[in-house]
């Protein structure tokens, strides 16, 4: 990055005039390599779960006469068919939301809505945890945009907060209206993430703790998509964590996006 590089052509020469063509090659060099990183990554991500399941596979078949063996490897192997399926769903929510014009037409949206939306799905983990969910804030807030894809970055943050907590904390989502901007804040009192971490953990894939993001289900998309979902709203997410004691996540969005918003986020790396 940084770096300008120029693709030059000859273009015509005639008698003593040369005509050169010089064609700058960074963004689309820079699209490309993002493509093709994206491509080796979903392939390698992909690989774990199948590896996975057709391990567990061969094992029912040489455990056949001990059932209990048999439903205790069936298990598994419905977990990680489930991570799969989450994998694979979110995979094409963000290559959907790659594409220029992902927002679709644009709606008044109701904010309280939203947020009742992505913390009621969120309460089967929360409640497992005895993690307490809090809303507040601003009520009645409205914006341009759309609906479902800001539930489901809303409650990317909300199922985070609660994945990344302990047994009975409280997690917070606050809604603030300031001028023409809404923000949206998912408040935790988990585990946090260091600062090198932070500047991270929007990119695809990356997991601070690839372990513990498996076993809570997490496939490293996440927070790719909640960035990606801001920036097609012409808005942007930011965190804020102390480690060990706890992260805030804060979506910030324009009521009304402007028009050119939508390609922005097709050019971003992450
Ligand atoms: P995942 O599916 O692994 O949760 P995300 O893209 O949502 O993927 O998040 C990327 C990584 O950022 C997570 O694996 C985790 O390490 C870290 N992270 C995200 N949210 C939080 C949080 N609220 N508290 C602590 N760490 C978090």
């Amino acid at each position: 990055r940084g770096t300008l590089l120029v693709q030059v052509r000859v273009a015509q020469v005639s008698g003593r005039h040369l005509v050169v063509l010089a064609e700058d090659m960074t963004q689309a060099r820079r699209l490309e390599a993002v493509r093709r990183d994206f491509v080796v990554n979903v392939s390698h991500e992909l690989k774990t779960p199948v590896g996975a399941l057709s391990l567990l596979a061969e094992t029912v078949q040489d455990a056949a006469d001990d059932p209990e063996a048999v439903r205790r490897f069936a298990g598994r192997m419905q977990a990680e068919a489930q991570r799969l399926s989450a994998l694979v769903h979110e995979i094409i929510e963000l290559s959907r939301l790659q594409v220029a014009g992902a927002l679709g037409p644009l709606a008044m949206v109701e904010v309280d809505t939203v947020v009742a939306e992505a913390v009621d799905r969120a309460r089967t983990a929360a409640a497992a945890k005895n993690v307490r969910i809090e809303v507040g804030g601003d009520t009645g807030v409205q914006l341009f945009g759309n609906h479902d894809l800001l539930v489901t970055a809303v409650r990317n943050l909300v199922d985070n907060a609660v994945a990344y907590s302990g047994d009975a904390t409280r997690v917070g989502v606050g809604v603030r209206e300031q001028g023409d901007v809404v923000e949206i804040a998912v408040v935790d009192e988990g585990i946090g993430i260091s600062p090198a971490e932070q500047e991270r953990v929007f990119e695809r894939f990356y997991r601070v703790d690839a372990a513990r993001s498996r076993e809570t289900g997490g496939t490293g998309l996440g927070l790719s998509i909640v960035k990606h979902v801001a920036a097609d709203h012409g808005g942007e997410v930011t965190v804020w964590s102390r480690p060990g004691r706890g992260s805030t996540f804060t979506i910030r969005l324009p009521r009304v996006p402007h028009q050119d918003t939508t390609s922005l986020a097709t050019a971003q790396n992450d």
